[in-house]
C-alpha cells in the first residue's frame, strides 16, 4: 500500500454539506484540511433536484449548491481526492491512519466522519430512473413539490407513518403500502396516522415497479404478499422508508453509537474516541437536513482546532 506523505492536520472523510462545510472551515482556521469523498462532491445535494429549505436560498437546484460548496471549500485551501475510504484506525500515538481503495494512505491528528448515510431502496424497476423526478427519501426535503398531489409512503416503521403524516401537509391523500397487515410503528404514531383523514393504508401489498413519464412518477405496480394479485396505483411521486443505514462501517474501532449504528457525540461533534469527530447524517440527532449537517460541522471543524492545540500543549508539558 502506498504510504502518501500527508503532513494533515485534520481528514474529512465525506464530501457532502457536512464535509464541505468542516473542510471550508477547518481550512479557514490554517489547518491543513484533506477531504476524502468517493464521488462528485455534494453527497445527498446531488440526489435533489431543488432546495427550498436551506436559509438564504429560497429555490436552488442541488448540483448548483454543491458546486458552490465544494468551491467555498477549496477556496480555503482544503485539498479535496476522489477516493473510498476503506478504514480509519487510530494509532498508538492518538492519531488515524485513513486508508482507501485505491490503496492509499493518510494520516493525521483528527478525523472528522461525515460520510452520511444510506437510505434503504427497495431495488426496483423505476427506482433509480425516476430518483428526483417523484422518488424521494426525504420528506421534509422533498414534500413540498408535491402539493395537491397523490403520494405512497412505502414502509411500515416509524419513520413511514411519521413522514406520511408530514407529506398530508402538502398531498392532497397519501396511501402507506406496508408489506403485511400490520404496522411495525409505535402506537402513537399509528394512532395519528390512522385518525388523519388524508391517510389511507394499502396492506399486504410490495412495489414490484415504479412507473411513469418523462416528467416523472405516475403509478406504482403492486403485488400482493399474500394472493400474489397484481394491481395498479395511481401516484404522482413516491417516498420510500424501509430504513436507513450510517455509513460508519469504516470506522474500525469501538465507538458509543445508538441501536441503529449512529454515532454518538458530545456537544464538541467529539465520538467516544479522542480525536474523531462525526458531523451530519452519521451522527445521533433528532434531524437530518443541510442546515443541521453544516452546524453540525462548524463545530466539529473548530472544536479539532482546540482539540488539536491541547494536544500540542500536552505534548510539549511532556517534553519539557
Ligand atoms: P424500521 O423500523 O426498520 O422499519 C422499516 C419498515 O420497512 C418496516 O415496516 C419493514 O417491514 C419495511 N420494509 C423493510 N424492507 C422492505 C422492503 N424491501 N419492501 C417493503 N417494505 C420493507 O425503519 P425506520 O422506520 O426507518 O426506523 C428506523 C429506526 O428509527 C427505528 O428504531 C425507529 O423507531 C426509529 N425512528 C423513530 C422515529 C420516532 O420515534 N419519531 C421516527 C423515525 C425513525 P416489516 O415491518 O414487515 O419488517
Amino acid at each position: 500500500m502506498a504510504e502518501t506523505n500527508s503532513p494533515y492536520d485534520v481528514i474529512v472523510v465525506g464530501g457532502g454539506p457536512a464535509g464541505l462545510c468542516a473542510a471550508m472551515y477547518a481550512g479557514r482556521g490554517m489547518l491543513k484540511t484533506l477531504l476524502i469523498e468517493r464521488g462528485l462532491p455534494g453527497g445527498e445535494l446531488l440526489n435533489t433536484e431543488v432546495i427550498e429549505d436551506y436559509i438564504g436560498f429560497e429555490h436552488i437546484l442541488g448540483r448548483e449548491l454543491a458546486e458552490k460548496m465544494t468551491k467555498h471549500a477549496q477556496k480555503f485551501g482544503a485539498e479535496l481526492v476522489t477516493d473510498t475510504v476503506a478504514t480509519v484506525e487510530r494509532e498508538a500515538d492518538g492519531g488515524f491512519v485513513v486508508r482507501t481503495e485505491l490503496e492509499k494512505t493518510y494520516r493525521a491528528p483528527a478525523v472528522i466522519v461525515t460520510a452520511g448515510g444510506t437510505p434503504t431502496k427497495l431495488g426496483v424497476p423505476g427506482e433509480k430512473e425516476y430518483a428526483g423526478r417523484g422518488v424521494s427519501y426525504c420528506a421534509v426535503c422533498d414534500g413540498a413539490f408535491f402539493k395537491g398531489e397523490v403520494l405512497a409512503v412505502v414502509g411500515g416503521g416509524d419513520a413511514a407513518v411519521e413522514e406520511a403524516d408530514y407529506l398530508t401537509r402538502y398531498a392532497a391523500k397519501v396511501y402507506i403500502v406496508h408489506r403485511r397487515d400490520q404496522l411495525r410503528a409505535s402506537a402513537i404514531l399509528q394512532q395519528r396516522a390512522r385518525s388523519n383523514p388524508k391517510i389511507e393504508f394499502v396492506w399486504n401489498q410490495v412495489v414490484e415497479e415504479i412507473e411513469g413519464e418523462p416528467r416523472g412518477v405516475t403509478r406504482l405496480r403492486l403485488r400482493d404478499t399474500v394472493s400474489g394479485a397484481i394491481s395498479t396505483l395511481p401516484v404522482g411521486g413516491v417516498f420510500v422508508f424501509i430504513g436507513f443505514r450510517p455509513n460508519t462501517g469504516i470506522v474500525r474501532e469501538h465507538f458509543e453509537h445508538d441501536a441503529q449504528g449512529y454515532m454518538v457525540t458530545d456537544s464538541n461533534m467529539m465520538s467516544s474516541i479522542p480525536g474523531l469527530f462525526a458531523a451530519g447524517d452519521v451522527r445521533v440527532q433528532l434531524t437530518r437536513q443541510i442546515t443541521t449537517a453544516v452546524g453540525d460541522a462548524t463545530t466539529a471543524a473548530i472544536a479539532v482546532e482546540k482539540y488539536l492545540a491541547e494536544r500540542r500543549e500536552q505534548a510539549a508539558v511532556g517534553a519539557s
